[in-house]
């Protein structure tokens, strides 16, 4: 099967660290063999708006609408956004969550060896956040929120719907993962703020219908918000899937990517039912584009995402194989002590992704 996959390098150290992506995936095709992986590169965002006034060109999305997957690097440069309003993420990014409709934010958080926490003796993590991506207090996007007599709200908008699509997807996801057994049951930690708002009072009760589908195979457990933030650093051990509305999900998201390693270790997917979008969960870090020091992990391990979330679209096993050959060979180089700079090691980008390359050669 050939895989066709539309590009979006974007802005500061995306380029560099898309590349290294895409270097490590078509060497775990040639390895692996059985697909082919057809990448497509395509213009936007905040460099591309300089040049042509256009943020996000019409090809461009249409590209990513018509394509198998969609492979990103980062958007944004802060002096576009400062000079005339121009919000480069909200046009690329969130366009594409909810005109695909890519609900499910799927952030895996795994400790690797090798790679130091700020936590001591907490060895062990290895979780996923899964934050809805198109309601929540990001619902205004869509419109509304104006400021009126130098008053302005946002709104916390939940809807049965979306929290049902999220939830279901957070219990298959517990279903499938090698994950935690509490009590003999896996587990979906519902992350909410149900005593104060009634928005997440229902985003709760939702939850729990979900969980009745599930009984015997995966156990519920809830968290306030501001208590999931200090458990998360006393007991990221006890977490396996973490549920949450939009805007709780990208603030644990930063939290927990602080627990692994840094922003530079998260891989993140955009996930629907027909199409999906990988990219690392940080953005284009201005201050360290073109030096070449960029840390690609989160983006090679948002590549291997991809092949997992193909393989399972299309029912295709050497995908599989392919996404389990790199996350091994990452583990495995970031065990040697091969780090970048962000990991207190010396290695430039390109020089990791060669190692990831070289690994997956000896161990497949
Ligand atoms: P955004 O609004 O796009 O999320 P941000 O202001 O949160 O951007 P990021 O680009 O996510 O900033 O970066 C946060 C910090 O982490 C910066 O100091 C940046 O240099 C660092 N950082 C982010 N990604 C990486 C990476 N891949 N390698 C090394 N350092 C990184
Ligand atoms: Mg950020």
């Amino acid at each position: 099967m050939n895989f066709q996959i539309t590009t979006l390098p974007g802005d500061g150290i995306g380029p560099e660290i898309v590349k290294e992506g895409i270097k490590v995936m078509k060497a775990a095709e040639k390895i692996v063999s059985g697909f082919t992986l057809d990448f497509q590169h395509f213009d936007a965002g905040a460099g591309h708006y300089v040049k042509t006034g256009n943020v996000f060109p019409d090809s461009s999305y249409k590209a990513c609408q018509e394509s198998h997957a969609i492979f990103l690097g980062s958007m944004g440069i802060p002096e576009v956004v400062e000079k005339d309003g121009t919000e480069v993420q909200g046009q690329v990014i969130l366009r594409l969550r909810f005109e695909l409709d890519l609900f499910a934010g799927v952030r895996p958080i795994r400790l690797y060896p090798g790679v130091k926490t700020p936590l001591e003796n907490k060895q062990d993590i290895d979780f996923v956040i899964v934050r809805e991506n198109t309601e929540g207090l990001f619902s205004s996007f869509r419109g509304g929120s104006e400021i009126v007599n130098e008053v302005v709200a946002d709104t916390m908008m939940i809807s049965r719907k979306g929290t049902e699509k999220i939830t279901d997807y957070a219990f298959q996801l517990a279903e499938k993962r090698q994950g935690r057994v509490l009590d003999g049951k896996k587990i979906v930690t519902c992350c909410d703020k149900s005593n104060v708002f009634k928005s997440l009072a229902f985003f709760r009760k939702v939850y729990d219908e979900i969980a009745e589908k599930y009984e015997g195979a995966v156990g519920k457990d809830y968290a306030y918000m501001d208590a999931m933030t200090l458990w998360m650093v006393q007991k990221p051990q006890h977490y396996d899937v973490i549920v949450s509305e939009n805007m709780f999900g990208d603030i644990l998201s930063d939290l927990a990517a602080a627990l692994v390693g840094g922003m530079g270790m998260a891989p993140s997917g955009d996930i629907g039912y027909r199409h999906a979008m990988f990219q690392p969960a940080h953005g284009s870090a201005p201050t360290i584009a073109g030096k070449g020091i960029a840390n690609p992990v989160a983006t090679i391990l948002s590549g291997s995402m991809m092949l997992k979330w193909l393989a399972d679209q299309h029912q295709h096993q050497e995908a599989r194989e392919a996404a389990r050959l790199i996350e091994k060979a990452v583990a495995a180089t970031l065990g040697q002590g091969i780090q970048t700079s962000d990991l207190g090691g010396t290695y430039t980008t390109a020089d990791f992704g060669h190692a990831v390359v070289s690994q997956m050669e000896k161990i497949s």
